[in-house]
């Protein structure tokens, strides 16, 4: 497998990166200034992309490699791959479900906890010596929160199921309502954030789900209400997100993702009400080996012949 070029978009995990060196002829696409040349250099040699959350195959790319025959991506979400451009051209789709699901799930119960019970703050509190000049302030229970889920996954029902642990009632919204859970369906999103204390978004970045979070489920959420965000940043309308933070119409923010990564709206750092993390959902060493694993038995297992593990397309 030495001759097959296996183009990767952007630095990910140097396992990865080492275990595709191993057995491909590997082409780093950050390492060329000149991005034009290196495709056009490796144009015929090029058979699989791996791409992650901030860089996949749009369709200029895969116009771009005529030879390409397989996206392989580091990452569940398929929001950076151009899908209906891979089904018409016959290009195989991976990804890395199920292996990075326990890890997103207790991340968002970290951030609805860091959150009300304001442990960032608190730390900060300790460690310039304020303590010493009084108590901090009281903050808010998470135990027995409604907690309401958009998208109720792989993910979104492992955060539902440690939120249960919490004793919080679970409600959700998906396009379909589903059969086999107890917990209460709403058939949109305002419904549901209406009856949330903390909102949880956990769904795919489509077309559809783009802005899911916007003015109207913001203002259903209310003064009271929390957002945490482990999906991606374009979910959230983040400028009516800092609008609701100032005006206090929303009662805070816990957020993994922006939508402008790794640019984050500048007026959130001076808020209390929120937590701000740099997009590391999976971000453990355990995980992102078993994600890189997975994405390496991909791409062995097509140039082999073999079933794909993780087919998307
Ligand atoms: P999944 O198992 O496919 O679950 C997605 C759920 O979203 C499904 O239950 C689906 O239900 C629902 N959904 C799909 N389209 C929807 C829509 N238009 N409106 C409402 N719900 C919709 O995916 P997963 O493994 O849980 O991953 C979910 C997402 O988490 C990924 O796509 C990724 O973007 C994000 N993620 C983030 C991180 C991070 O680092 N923060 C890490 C991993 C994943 P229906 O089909 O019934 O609608």
């Amino acid at each position: 497998m030495e001759s097959i070029g296996v183009l990767m978009m952007c630095p990910m995990s140097s396992y990865l990166e080492n275990e595709l060196q191993k057995r491909f002829n590997l082409v780093r696409f950050w390492n060329s200034p000149e991005k034009s040349v290196l495709l056009e250099t490796h144009r015929d040699s090029i058979r699989a992309v791996v791409g992650n959350a901030s860089a996949g195959a749009d369709a200029q790319l895969i116009d771009e490699l005529p030879k390409l025959e397989i996206v392989s991506s580091f990452s569940v979400g398929l929001d950076k791959i151009d899908l209906g451009k891979c089904k018409e051209k016959g290009i195989r789709v991976t990804n890395t479900p199920d292996v990075l699901t326990e890890d997103v799930a207790d991340l968002a119960i970290g951030l609805i906890l860091a959150l009300l019970r304001r442990l960032c703050e608190c730390d900060r509190y300790v460690r310039s010596g304020k303590w010493k000049t009084g108590d901090f302030q009281l903050t808010t229970k998470f135990s027995g929160k409604t907690v309401g889920i958009i998208g109720l996954g792989r993910i979104g029902t492992a955060v539902a199921k440690r939120a249960e642990a919490f004793s919080c009632p679970i409600n959700y919204y998906s396009r379909r309502e589903k059969s086999d859970v107890g917990y209460k369906y709403y058939p949109t999103v305002v419904e549901l954030a209406k009856k949330s204390d903390i909102l949880v978004v956990a769904c795919p970045l489509t077309d559809e789900t783009r802005h899911i979070v916007n003015r109207g489920v913001i203002d259903a959420l209310g003064g009271k209400g929390v957002l945490i965000n482990i999906g991606r940043g374009p979910h959230v309308d983040e400028q009516e997100l800092v609008k609701a933070l100032r005006e206090g119409r929303l009662g805070g923010a816990a957020l993994d993702v922006f939508e402008q990564e790794p640019h984050v709206p500048e007026e959130l750092f001076a808020l209390e009400n929120v937590v701000l993390l740099p997009h590391v959902g999976s971000g453990t060493v355990e995980t992102r080996n078993a994600m890189a694993d997975l994405v390496v038995a991909n791409l062995e297992a097509h140039f082999s012949g073999k079933s794909l593990l993780t087919p998307v397309v």
